[in-house]
């Protein structure tokens, strides 16, 4: 089974840190070949470090690994979002933790810096109100040519919402219930969802598991639910064509 993973960090964690070399250890033991990658070392302001963080691991992985630049409302108002700029790391999607600081206009000023590099959008969805998926109805509706992807999918209901009124929308099933995934394939949006895991925060929240034999287990499932085309699409296509479509936008 192929796989490539949308939704992958490097780096500082809270207390933890999770080294380049330990992130691709995991995703060969569990044979994900190309992946979305971004730097949780940005959360504590550690530029020095996300740098480090993501050109160690597009190092390692050459044109496998995807840099995603995660943007803090800090990095605006502070004006050191120029160092990630002019860093010599070739951006694929700026993402965002649409809480804490962010306001609407906060947000639409990250949208104009992947406006800028022409390169999707990725916005954190649930675990509080501010960024539930159908929050953000707005913004996708107002920048119909700008790609967005909800990562995690959060709620179910909006993002089905979302997505089926805006078709520059994309989804990835980072922490998504199974049955969540379900009901998006029967929602007949099978083509623009994609395989993301939210690793190493696995590890956190499973602590005591083998996280690489719950990776597996979960694209196990889904292949057992879903018949190859769908499965394939999920789990590795649709991370190509959405690449494909954001050189082209
Ligand atoms: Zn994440």
């Amino acid at each position: 089974m192929k796989v490539n993973d949308f939704h992958v960090h490097v780096g500082q964690f809270n207390d933890l840190y999770f080294s380049p070399e330990f992130i691709r250890d995991f995703l060969n033991s569990v044979d994900v070949d190309s992946f979305a990658v971004s730097s949780s070392s940005i959360c504590g302001h550690d530029i020095e470090q996300t740098l480090y963080d993501i050109k160690r691991i597009v190092s390692l992985f050459d044109k496998k690994a995807f840099p995603i630049l995660w943007i803090t409302p800090e990095m605006l108002s502070h004006n050191f979002l120029h160092v990630f700029l002019e860093s010599d790391i070739e951006w694929k999607c700026v993402k965002i933790r649409g809480f804490h600081n962010w306001t609407t206009d906060s947000i639409e000023s990250a949208v104009f810096v992947a406006q800028a590099l022409n390169i999707p959008f990725m916005m954190h969805t649930g675990g509080q109100q501010c960024c539930e998926a159908g929050q953000y109805y707005s913004l996708c509706k107002k920048y119909p040519h700008q790609l967005f992807v909800l990562a995690h999918s959060r709620p179910c209901d909006e993002t089905i919402f979302v997505m089926e009124n805006c078709k520059n929308v994309w989804a990835d099933t980072a922490f998504t219930p199974i049955e969540d995934i379900v009901r998006m394939v029967d929602a007949g949006l099978e083509d623009r969802i994609m395989w993301g895991s939210d690793y190493p925060i696995l590890e956190l929240y499973y602590k005591t598991q083998d996280v690489s034999k719950l990776y597996l287990e979960k694209i196990k499932t889904l292949s057992q639910i879903f018949n190859k085309s769908v499965i394939d699409k999920i789990l590795y296509s649709n991370f190509l064509s959405f690449f494909e479509i954001s050189k082209h936008n």
